[in-house]
């Protein structure tokens, strides 16, 4: 077993249980880094969905994982997780998280799990390369030397957060093992933007506004939630959601855009004639206060550089022209997409090994005979809210089933 990650952990402690002596193998010096960070600290488990639902939510790639949650899908996930005592809570959107509320919580139960199911878990081993014997492993090399294998989980994760050990590695791996590795990118990542606010509100959070994403002056797709305004860029849930569609636009050299509408309740007339009441009942004050009516504080001088107006305008002198570009600039906020953070600050890494030289069934490899793999380190990637981390312990679970079975047989 490489990679005392999510997936990691699951498939070596199923493989255990399946009967299978087991060593686990992590370069780190701790087991779960990254899952020890997940869900800002909280970890989100998993999500509440329906199987189409959640399969839809990885894209074309969805149907490979029908096996892998058909046999351990959320609600055995959860069933899993309180066996060994860990209880969990549903909250917005189906999504899971235990119920203490604290990521580190979940390694630890995992941890104690795997020393109850005797799976052997050598820290600080980074695995580089892989004895091969008639078409197949057999031992894997470390930096302690060279160690025997019946057969090899492949659980190293994707290349983001290198900091918490998956940093690209277990691609090399599996390439070095004949695997095609479909190009790693980002995704789940904020993106930068051409044409950033004067003044920048970077820091300001908004909830509640309209959010779309424009290939090609094209709209693609539009969401409903929360963004944050980087120092170079957008972040937030919404944006995430929409950077991998837009990363792969960027990389076809298509001309990407967010369109941010900030007062998605109102159509335009209706916002006109806010405006219109706004101006006239206040039309003695300051347009800059007046606005603060309209707009979180950070947003007004935006708005008013943009719109060229004077901060110390009264409400009674604005033109029907001003009045219109107000409007326009509050309802069609529109910047330009240059690029997205880079991978290493994904939280997922779109790409990896590719899902056709691997049996959904089992998570065998169709190129070596003893060879497994699961979780991130494979060209599946979802939105957020508890799907990459289910897929990672379901994908595990069957890996290390199935690892074990081969074993045995
Ligand atoms: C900040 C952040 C927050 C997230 N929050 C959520 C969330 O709330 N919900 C959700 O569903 N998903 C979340 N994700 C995504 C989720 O964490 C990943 O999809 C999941 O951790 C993937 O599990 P994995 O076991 O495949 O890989 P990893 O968890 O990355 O584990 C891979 C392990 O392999 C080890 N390894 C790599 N190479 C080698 C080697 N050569 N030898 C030995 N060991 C090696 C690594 O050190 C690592 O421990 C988040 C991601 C990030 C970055």
């Amino acid at each position: 077993m490489i990679g005392a990650g999510a997936a990691g952990m699951l498939a070596a402690g199923f493989a255990a249980r399946a009967g299978a002596r087991v060593l686990l193998l992590e370069k780190m010096k701790t087991s779960g880094r990254k899952l020890a960070i997940t869900g800002k600290g909280r970890c989100n488990l998993t999500n509440t969905a329906g199987i189409e639902d959640f399969l839809a939510r990885f894209g074309r790639n969805g149907r490979f994982l029908r096996q892998a949650l058909q046999d351990f899908g959320p609600e055995a996930l959860r069933d899993f997780f309180t066996g060994l005592g860990l209880e969990t809570v549903v909250e917005r959107g189906g999504r899971v998280f235990p119920a203490g509320g604290r990521a580190p919580d979940v390694v630890k139960i995992l941890r104690s799990w795997l020393r109850r199911e005797k799976v052997e878990v050598r820290l600080a081993n980074r695995v580089h390369g892989f004895e091969i014997r008639n078409s197949r492993i057999a031992g894997v090399e470390t930096g302690n030397g060279t160690l025997p294998a019946g057969a090899v989980i492949l659980a190293c994760g994707g290349a983001s957060y290198p900091a918490t050990g998956s940093d690209g590695d277990g691609f090399r791996l599996a390439a070095d093992l004949g695997h095609r590795i479909i190009p790693p990118r980002p995704a789940l990542v904020p993106l930068i933007v051409k044409n950033p606010l004067s003044p920048n509100p970077a820091g300001l959070n908004l909830r509640n506004v309209g959010i779309e994403l424009l290939v090609n002056r094209k709209k693609v797709r539009r969401l409903l939630g929360e963004l944050t305004f980087n120092e170079d860029g957008l972040g937030g849930p919404t944006i995430l959601t929409l950077s991998g569609r837009a990363v792969d636009a960027l990389e076809q050299h298509d001309e990407v855009a967010i369109r941010i509408d900030l007062k998605p309740a109102l159509d335009e007339q209706e916002l006109d004639r806010r405006l219109q009441k706004d101006l006239r009942q206040r039309g003695r004050e300051e347009i800059a206060s007046i606005l603060r009516g309209l707009l979180p504080r950070e947003l007004v001088p935006c708005a008013l550089i943009a719109c060229r107006i004077d901060r110390r305008q009264p409400g009674c002198e604005i033109t029907a022209a001003e009045r219109r570009r107000l409007r326009h600039w509050l309802k069609n906020l529109t910047f330009e997409i240059t690029a997205s953070r880079p991978l290493a600050e994904a939280i997922i890494t779109a790409g990896g090994v590719s899902l056709k030289e691997v049996n959904p069934r089992t998570m065998a490899s169709r190129l070596v005979d003893n060879l497994f793999f699961a979780g991130e380190i494979l060209d599946l990637q979802a939105d957020t809210g508890g799907y990459n981390l289910q897929a990672a312990f379901a994908t595990g679970k069957l890996a290390g089933q199935s690892a074990a079975t081969f074993i045995k047989s």
